[in-house]
């Protein structure tokens, strides 16, 4: 059984004593609920919350992802949210959230550039689990964003592209809470091989809880070819890892690293949401 020991530590004062644990269904605070997302104390990262957040890690390394994420919920729900990109592990994640804590609030980054095949399955996890994925839309649409900036910014400055309308869109879906969720995995690529199974996300100012750090690609597949998990039809043609259209293609032959689809033929490979950069969101 695994024990709830990390305690959150707020701005103004470190609670004394257990704080009330509420129920792994107890519905998240959306950032549209204002009055009450302004009302939270965020979490500080002083040393000693740190220094137990890297003992729950590793306490956790050996757990199995339920685990990881029901200790998650009980931990930090209702303040607790995911982002998901409808990848094959957030699918996974969402499958394991529909029974675990089905009231989660998760977002999606609904940049505008995303494929047709992306958007219909919102639906298709709606109809199998009841999860309504809140989508996330950025203030312009894209045809205002790309005439303010005379064309595509992805042509020409993809990291300021992802910070308008992935970053600053996980800043307002994760407004109000303590902790987020991701899908990432260690063996995706060398800047995710350190990632810890609970860690602090400094440029969030957010717990990050990675349940499937630990699982290989063969890992995620297995449970969702056995269990009947939706999955995004492109993987069947060629696209292991699938971002927005303009900045992702399918994987090519002689190619082995998963992501090398993605930003391909610039040295961008990360949107900027799992790095340690705190300000351009560039360099992973
Ligand atoms: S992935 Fe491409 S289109 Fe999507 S936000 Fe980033 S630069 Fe823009």
């Amino acid at each position: 059984m695994l024990a709830n020991r990390t305690q959150p530590v707020r701005r103004t004062v470190r609670p004394k004593g257990k704080p009330v644990t509420p129920s792994a269904n107890t519905i998240s605070i959306a950032p549209s609920d204002s009055a009450q997302a302004d009302r939270f104390e965020p979490l500080e990262p002083t040393s000693e919350f740190l220094a137990d957040l890297a003992e729950q890690s590793a306490r956790l390394e050996s757990a199995t992802p339920e685990e990881i994420i029901a200790w998650a919920a009980a931990q930090y729900a209702p303040r607790l949210t995911m982002a998901t990109a409808f990848g094959p592990e957030g699918c996974v994640i969402l499958s394991m959230l529909a029974q675990l804590a089905p009231k989660t609030y998760v977002f999606n980054l609904d940049t505008g550039y995303q494929f047709q095949q992306t958007l219909d399955l919102r639906d298709r996890i709606a109809d199998k689990y009841g999860i309504q994925v809140d989508m996330l839309k950025p203030d312009l649409s894209v045809p205002e964003y790309e005439v303010l900036h005379n064309g595509p910014l992805y042509k020409t400055n993809p990291t300021q592209c992802c910070m308008d309308r992935k970053i600053k869109l996980l800043h307002r879906g994760t407004h109000g809470m303590h902790a987020w969720m991701s899908g990432i995995r260690r063996d995706q690529s060398a800047d995710r091989a350190q990632a810890p199974i609970v860690g602090w996300d400094k440029k969030f100012n957010l717990v990050k809880i990675s349940p499937l750090a630990n699982w290989k690609k063969q890992d995620v597949w297995k449970r969702i070819l056995d269990e009947g998990v939706p999955y995004n039809p492109l993987h069947d043609q060629g696209y292991p890892s699938i971002g927005c259209w303009p900045c992702t293609r399918a994987m090519q032959e002689g190619e082995t690293d998963e992501r090398s689809g993605r930003w391909s033929g610039t040295a961008k490979t990360e949107c900027g949401l799992h790095s340690p950069q705190e300000i351009d969101g560039s360099g992973i």
